[in-house]
């Protein structure tokens, strides 16, 4: 089958709910996934625990069980891999979507042609919920590209008894120094800042500010990492130039939406900084009709407003927007 009356773009948490909401309605759908299950979930850090309680994670209305209050990555994947696997999602995994096409315009309705890795489909409604892990915010320094620089943490096993420089000051900047400092490594965080971020969780940031305090973890901050090389980093810093012997560096700048993406399809976005995807807020509907972003996408650049709690919601008004227009053609 290449047909379908919804294709979604994105096997994340929000894609799913895409999915299950679809079934509900009773509406041929398709989800298109470039990597593997709930792919940014994966590649979070392997000890990665989430400031949400687990209810607010579910989808579909399936209970997701934790042991404790707050549910850790592993236990995320194999929520989101059960649901999967009960709801018999239609999703193809590792299979990127290249370019989505208004193939034809027809009394005001449209219907797409996308072209993915692997095939080409063609459906009425388009749902894009591509999130925004793909694309780091560079340092955009000399010596970013060598092999011993990261922007996605993973394991900090990985890390015993070596020099670590930790760029940021954000939860998964602190997250990875902290981590990796109680596995022997010898870590200096470099911070734009002056302080440690106030968005770090509430229950995480007094033990990295007094980790720093009693010098267990060296910070430098109003400073910012200059150049990179196999050994050694040079870091500006309010009292001058410092260069550092170093074996790792993590930097943990944040991520960016692929906003092109929306962009090159002819999604409308904000003129300002934030390149905010205009979309109708009770549907979700692009300026594009039969075009619908969902989830963390939703908020161009200002990627803090939306989280998984907080943009599940999208699929039920998506699919309402869809049933209805149905009932009306
Ligand atoms: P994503 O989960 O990013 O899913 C998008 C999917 O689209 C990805 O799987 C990606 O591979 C795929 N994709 C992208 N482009 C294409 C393409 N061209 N073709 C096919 N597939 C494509 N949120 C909470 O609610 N609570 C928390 O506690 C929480 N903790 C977090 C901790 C960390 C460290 C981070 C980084 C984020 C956290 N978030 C949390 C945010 C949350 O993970 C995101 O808001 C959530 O993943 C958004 O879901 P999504 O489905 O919109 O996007």
């Amino acid at each position: 089958q290449s047909h379908f009356s919804v294709i979604i773009v994105g096997g994340g948490p929000i894609g799913l709910a895409c999915a299950l909401e679809a079934q509900k309605n009773n509406i041929s759908y398709l989800v298109l996934e470039k990597g593997c299950l709930v792919n940014s979930l994966y590649h979070y850090p392997v000890n990665m625990t989430f400031f949400s309680t687990s209810d607010r994670l579910e989808i579909g209305n399936v209970p997701f069980v934790s042991n404790n209050a707050k549910p850790t990555r592993n236990e995320s994947l194999e929520y989101y891999r059960r649901v999967t696997q009960n709801f018999n999602v239609n999703i193809h995994l590792f299979e990127k979507v290249i370019q989505v096409d208004i193939a034809q315009v027809t009394d005001g309705r449209s219907y797409f042609h996308i072209q993915s890795s692997k095939a080409n489909y063609t459906c009425d409604h388009v749902i894009i919920a591509t999130g925004f892990y793909d694309i780091p915010y560079l340092l955009q320094v000399p010596g970013e590209e060598l092999s011993k620089v990261t922007h996605y943490y993973s394991d900090p096993h990985f890390y015993a008894f070596q020099d670590v420089v930790v760029v940021g000051a954000m939860n998964s900047a602190v997250d990875a120094a902290l981590e990796t400092f109680r596995k022997g490594a010898r870590v200096t965080m470099v911070v734009k800042g002056d302080a440690i971020g106030s968005r770090v969780k509430y229950w995480v940031k007094p033990d990295i500010e007094n980790r720093i305090k009693e010098g267990a973890i060296k910070a430098y901050f109003n400073a910012s990492l200059k150049a990179i090389r196999e050994h050694e980093v040079d870091i500006d810093t309010p009292e001058g130039p410092v260069t550092l012997k170093n074996d790792w560096v993590i930097a943990a700048t944040g991520y960016q939406p692929n906003l092109d993406f929306l962009e090159k399809t002819g999604i409308e976005l904000s003129k300002d900084e934030v390149r905010c995807p205009v979309l109708n807020p009770d549907t979700h509907e692009t300026n594009i009709p039969g075009i619908y972003l969902a989830g963390v996408i939703c908020g161009g650049m200002n990627t803090h407003r939306l989280f998984i709690e907080n943009s599940r919601e999208h699929a039920v008004m998506i699919f309402k927007d869809i049933r209805q227009k149905a009932q009306h053609a």
